[in-house]
């Protein structure tokens, strides 16, 4: 769209739950424009297992048409267990486009919303507020369709390239310089990895410490993954931001929504130089699909995350005080009590929907 403050957003609701849980963000993003001088224009497009059960295709050539002509891509959950190519595996755009837009910065932010039970014991005391950055286009995931399976043997193939490689660091010790401006205290970036394994991984590491003194005021460090899966669950108020390669970062990323209260308060944005996907870091949930049970907070923060990202990008304060807004009357409504299904709650997406857009 022409206007500096008019964006034109590509909708994709995907199976499951992801079209339950779009709908309140996208009402979130509708009240949001009705209280500044935000304008979106929103334009639905298919993906997913729905759409190949009908066509044998996982979207459409108009979908990925779309997603490059608009300015931000909105997506709810892609894939079910129950619908799969011939070789098994899962129908999912949401890998596809991160491959055909080059969204390497995959962002899955954690933090415990006061109020919310976490497993951790003392979390709630501690706090979390940690960032998982899922390098997401290469790594284990590169393999993607090109696995070999013979009888007896199965091989895929891990790819780690320089350029993905230092475009991800940058990004991550700009985003660890943002964090430490806006008055985090001993953070740093983290670089999860098996340097002392794989070559891929000490070429990982290598490439992260060349960066890494580019950026003198950022503190840096490296941790294997198997100490950071036993660190986190002890002591995640250690960790500021982190970067991994795309199969540890799926991992971790689950772990970490995982402590701070499941996954239907894990938002997460997949960010290239030019295009960005927004998403819930949680799959389609077919269990409690159709039942007003998902939780819509990730959609809902996932929504502020590209508010916050369109604000860069165009250099638009406003747009940046309305994902802060977001996260604000988020807080207030578990503040508040609001308990969702996910966590032993008796609160489903309408109460969960109608308590945000009342708080905002
Ligand atoms: P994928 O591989 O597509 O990421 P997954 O296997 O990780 O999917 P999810 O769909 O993310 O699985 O969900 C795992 C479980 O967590 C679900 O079965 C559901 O019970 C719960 N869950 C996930 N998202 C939500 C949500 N938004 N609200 C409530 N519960 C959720």
């Amino acid at each position: 769209m022409s206007a500096n403050n008019a964006f034109h957003i590509a909708v994709l609701g995907g199976d499951g739950i992801g079209p339950e849980v779009m709908a309140p963000a996208l009402e979130v993003l509708r009240k949001i424009e009705a209280t500044t001088d935000l304008r979106f224009r929103f334009t639905e497009a298919p993906a997913g297992a729905g759409h190949y059960k009908e066509t044998g295709k996982s979207m459409p050539d108009s979908t990925i048409r779309l997603c490059e002509e608009a300015d931000a891509i909105l997506l709810g959950a892609c894939g079910l267990p129950s619908v799969r190519y011939p070789d098994n595996t899962e129908i999912a755009p949401q890998i596809e486009l991160r491959m055909i837009f080059d969204l390497y910065a995959g962002v899955r932010p954690a933090r415990l919303i006061p109020g919310v039970a976490s497993s951790i014991v003392g979390a709630d005391q501690k706090g979390i507020d940690l960032v998982v950055i899922r390098e997401s286009t290469e790594g284990l995931f590169a393999s993607m369709g090109k696995g070999v399976a013979t009888e007896n043997e199965a091989r895929e193939t891990m790819v780690i390239t320089r350029r993905t490689s230092e475009r991800l660091f940058e990004f991550s010790f700009r985003l660890a310089e943002r964090r430490k401006a806006r008055g985090r205290v001993g953070g740093g970036l983290t670089c999860v990895d098996k340097a002392n394994v794989f070559k891929a991984f000490a070429f990982f590491r290598e490439i992260f410490d060349e960066t890494a003194k580019r950026h003198p005021d950022v503190r840096a460090d490296h941790l294997y993954i198997d100490a950071t899966a036993a660190m986190l669950v002890k002591r995640p108020w250690d960790f500021d931001v982190m970067v991994t390669e795309n199969m540890f970062g799926d991992i971790l990323s689950d772990l970490t929504a995982g402590l701070i209260g499941g996954m239907g308060m894990a938002p997460s944005a997949d960010i290239g130089d030019r295009y960005a996907v927004f998403q819930p870091c949680h799959g389609t949930a077919p269990d409690i699909m159709g039942q007003g049970k998902a939780n819509p907070t990730a959609m809902i923060l996932s929504a502020a995350m590209m508010l916050n990202w369109l604000a860069d990008k165009h250099d638009l304060e406003s747009a940046a005080e309305a994902g802060e807004r977001i996260g604000r009357a988020v807080d207030k409504v578990y503040a508040g009590g609001i308990k969702p299904f996910e966590f032993g709650g008796r609160n489903g997406t309408a109460d969960i929907a109608n308590a945000v857009l009342a708080a905002l």
